[in-house]
């Protein structure tokens, strides 16, 4: 999938365009903690900034006498358009799972092989889907039901400990989170979370709690996390890092899975 995106030009100041020329190439963007490859180049005939992403990259259009202070705002400006075209484009590579693939559950994987009736665990490591019917729909509903056991479980050890009795919960896929905690005390978490280790859901599990206590991200809040895990910042450094790839979806394991890491 191809996504684009073109960006009118504010008046440019002849300091800047004295370095336009030399801007080309291939440079990085950080986007929160994942660097991605951008690729700048010049047109004669460009009258504004494009940007494209492309194969886990951006890559930009401009024209010759743009200043290099234009392209970087332009693409400070469009971060978010930027994260969502990455992830989206991440998406359509995760839709070409096949039976064979191999997937991530928790701290290992479970093999896709054809059955005939519904999605279901063959055995420890194996899931059965329809081939005939797309996969990843049929994947997407077994990660599913799969993590409701993990998550029921993870809320029954934890709920006594930090205090609180949560009412519900909740198995989403959301795109943008990994959990949340409502005013009536519903507890939603997200499935991607079976994507990643056992103590990444688990510390989702107890951040969520802690917000029937404190519903807000106070030090507080961060305090009383920290007084029944204490080492929530490596938790909270492993999603930022991984959690594109969780939020695109499952990708067999092996597979070139882009520039995106
Ligand atoms: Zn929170």
């Amino acid at each position: 999938m191809r996504s684009r995106l073109h960006v009118r030009l504010a008046n440019s100041t002849s300091k800047d365009l004295r370095s336009a020329r030399h801007i080309v190439g291939v440079h990085e963007v950080v986007i929160g903690s994942v660097v991605v490859g951008c690729r700048i180049r010049r047109h004669a005939r460009a009258r504004r900034i494009t940007l494209r992403v492309r194969e886990g990259r951006i890559h930009v259009t401009a024209p010759v006498r743009v200043p290099v202070s234009e392209i970087r705002r332009c693409i400070d400006e469009h971060l978010n358009w930027i994260e969502d075209a990455l992830l989206r484009e991440r998406a359509c590579v995760a839709a070409d799972l096949r039976v064979g693939d191999r997937i991530p559950f928790l701290d290992g994987s479970v093999t896709i092989v054809e059955g005939r009736s519904g999605t279901r665990y063959v055995s420890k490591d194996a899931v059965a889907v329809r081939a005939n019917d797309p996969i990843l729909p049929q994947i997407e509903q077994w990660y599913r039901r799969a993590a409701r056991p993990y998550f029921q479980e993870y809320l029954e050890r934890w709920a006594p400990r930090i205090g609180v009795t949560p009412s519900r919960l909740v198995v989403r896929g959301q795109r943008s989170r990994w959990g949340s905690a409502s005013a009536n005390a519903t507890i939603s978490l997200n499935w991607r979370l079976m994507m990643a280790p056992p103590r990444i859901g688990e510390y989702v599990v107890v951040h969520e709690l802690v917000h029937l206590i404190h519903m807000d991200h106070s030090a507080r809040f961060w305090d009383c996390v920290g007084g029944h895990w204490p080492t929530y910042s490596d938790e909270r450094v492993w999603l930022r890092v991984h959690g594109p790839e969780l939020f695109a979806g499952p990708v067999a394991l092996g597979a070139d899975s882009g520039e995106v890491s």
